[in-house]
């Protein structure tokens, strides 16, 4: 076994590794921890190279111990925007894993571990791609799915989420409210909460992404990364994994200096963050078509706002034209279809950009978290009557 045990993420009480956990005595998401002295004779550079690309390659730094629940989940390309910035910033474009977001990677994770122990039924609240990913890794792994949604859950998602066999409900409320019904369910017996961060191994899943970024920069990493910030959980995690790479001798104490981004609509980490507190109040009334981040209170704002701090980046939301602005200009100008969080991401490094919180000569990565064609997009297309057109018009 690779974990040495869990601790509290705020008191740093520590937990016992091979039984199952949600949050902590004091309420707080527990982190993993690992015999990172162990890892360090195996998971060298070389070894790592030539291992097959993907999260499992990571394993001697992942909590399970026998095969993983998987369905195919690869490296995830870094492709280059040109036109919209440059040689240096690059999209790492998480849409391509299955079921068509980075979701899977913490649930793959999560429902692995949910294995491992014999849990026989997982819940959890979701704005779509996270209850997607639950469904399809529990159908995987033969494990019953519960899915609650805020009523405003892109459509795909939820039919998606039922096709994998999930028990899907659409509620009138927002995600954390969803997330309170789950939790009551949990507290009676009747289910396992998979809610982020209140499960402790999505965490790690979600942490490959710093794992993997590293190893394509070539064991370095970028000047900047943008993130776009719902529960914070793949922030809070490439953060612990750029630690651990440094803990394993795999890089330096160089950090990327992180931008957690959000959306006007629904900016709790970002209100915080100006006003210099350690946790963000719930934001009242969100609304923003980027769904994945309309999370009006984070289980893990302080990490989330102690990750961005000590990295010397900042808390930025956007406006919702500029979000489908960015998604529209970045299509048409690199063609590269972004979801509305991507398009959130893109809008905030421009907005760093105009107020030189970033250079261009600056490597920067941003997030594009799913796939842009799970989203609704504006139809503008023109009708045409085949027998009366002119090809010459067209
Ligand atoms: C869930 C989600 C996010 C937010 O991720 P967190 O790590 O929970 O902050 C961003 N973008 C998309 C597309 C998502 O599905």
């Amino acid at each position: 076994m690779n974990v040495t045990h869990l601790e509290c993420s705020l008191t740093n009480e520590h937990y016992a590794a091979g039984e199952i956990h949600n949050l902590s005595r004091a309420g707080k998401p527990l982190i993993v921890r690992y015999d990172l002295d162990r890892a360090r004779e195996k998971l060298t550079r070389d070894a790592i190279g030539q291992r097959p690309a993907g999260m499992w390659k990571w394993r001697e730094i992942l909590p399970h111990d026998g095969d993983p629940v998987s369905l195919g989940e690869g490296e995830t390309p870094l492709i280059a925007l040109p036109r919209t910035g440059g040689a240096n910033l690059l999209v790492k474009d998480e849409g391509r894993l299955p079921t068509g977001s980075f979701k899977a990677r913490g649930l793959a994770m999560a429902v692995t571990m949910a294995r491992q122990f014999g849990i026989a039924r997982i819940a959890m609240p979701t704005n779509g791609n996270a209850g997607a990913a639950l469904a399809a890794y529990g159908a995987r792994a033969g494990i019953e799915t519960i899915v609650i949604c805020p009523a405003e859950t892109p459509a795909i998602n939820v039919t998606e989420t039922a096709a994998f066999g999930a028990r899907v409900y659409v509620a009138d409320g927002q995600i954390d409210e969803c997330g309170a019904l789950v939790g009551k369910g949990a507290a009676q017996g009747l289910w396992f909460d998979c809610s982020t961060l209140k499960e402790p191994y999505r965490l790690e899943g979600k942490k490959v992404m710093g794992l993997e970024l590293a190893e394509q920069l070539g064991w370095t990493l970028p000047d900047a990364i943008f993130y776009p910030t719902g529960g914070g959980t793949g922030l809070i995690g490439m953060w612990k994994a750029f630690d651990e790479l440094e803990a394993l001798g795999l890089i330096g104490a160089e950090r990327p200096r992180m931008y957690a981004v959000q959306a006007e609509g629904c900016a709790p980490i970002v209100r915080a963050f100006e006003r210099g507190e350690e946790f963000a109040e719930r934001w009242e009334g969100a609304a923003t078509v980027a769904t994945g981040i309309r999370v009006p209170k984070a289980v893990g704002d302080f990490l989330i706002l102690r990750a961005v701090r000590d990295s010397g980046g900042a808390a930025i939301a956007v406006p919702e034209d500029a979000i489908l602005q960015s998604v529209e200009d970045v299509a048409r100008d690199d063609g590269f279809l972004l979801c509305p969080e991507g398009g959130a991401v893109v809008a905030a490094w421009r907005q760093a950009r105009d107020q030189g919180l970033v250079r261009s000569d600056e490597r920067v990565v941003l997030f594009n978290c799913a796939n842009g064609n799970k989203y609704p997009l504006p139809d503008r297309s023109k009708r045409l009557t085949l027998a009366e057109a002119e090809v010459g018009a067209l």
